[in-house]
């Protein structure tokens, strides 16, 4: 049974464009990921803590026979891999792995919270999500098409 999902990736530091491109070729190891679907690199000003460098960002559609939870664990597995030191919110991260909507489920714990609380209102997130796949929806939110328009493409720029 296959479960379609969306993933973003992001990173501003160390190397942010190396960190993505790995990350997604090890995603592409998994044999619990089928087939998988990624954005074009974005450059995108930092959200929260401004004082940091730019991240990189890119989405990625994947069909999984992965549950939730075990989607979660292996991309905190991933994260833990590439090096990531947690120290506050919102702080630079070499890699940062978030589920935004798992086949639509609805989870509301905290340590799993689909679709992702906040991938409606970020612009990193959505014109990404919507360069692949404009008519995804995003909870009661809209598509992804609907919400980059909203939200508008300030401080995001599509590098390769
Ligand atoms: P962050 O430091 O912002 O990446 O947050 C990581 C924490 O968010 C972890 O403890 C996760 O268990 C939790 N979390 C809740 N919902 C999600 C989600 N949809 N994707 C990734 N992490 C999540």
């Amino acid at each position: 049974m296959f479960h379609i999902a969306v993933i973003a990736l992001g990173s501003n530091l160390a190397n942010p464009i190396e960190q993505i491109q790995n990350a997604i070729k090890r995603l592409n190891t998994l044999p619990e990921i089928q087939s998988m679907t990624v954005s074009s690199l974005y450059r995108t000003a930092p959200v929260g803590y401004t004082e940091q460098p730019d991240f990189i960002n890119a989405v990625a559609i994947i069909h999984t026979t992965f549950s939730p939870y075990q989607l979660l664990h292996a991309l905190q597995d991933i994260e833990q891999q590439f090096g990531r030191e947690r120290s506050f919110r919102n702080a630079p991260r070499t890699l940062d792995l978030d589920i935004i909507d798992f086949s639509g489920e609805i989870y509301n714990q905290p340590e799993l919270t689909l679709p992702h609380p906040r991938a409606h209102e970020r612009g990193f997130v959505m014109h990404p999500l919507a360069e692949i796949a404009p008519d995804y929806p995003i909870g009661h939110f809209g598509n992804a098409q609907q919400l980059s328009q909203k939200l508008g493409n300030d401080g995001i720029e599509k590098i390769m």
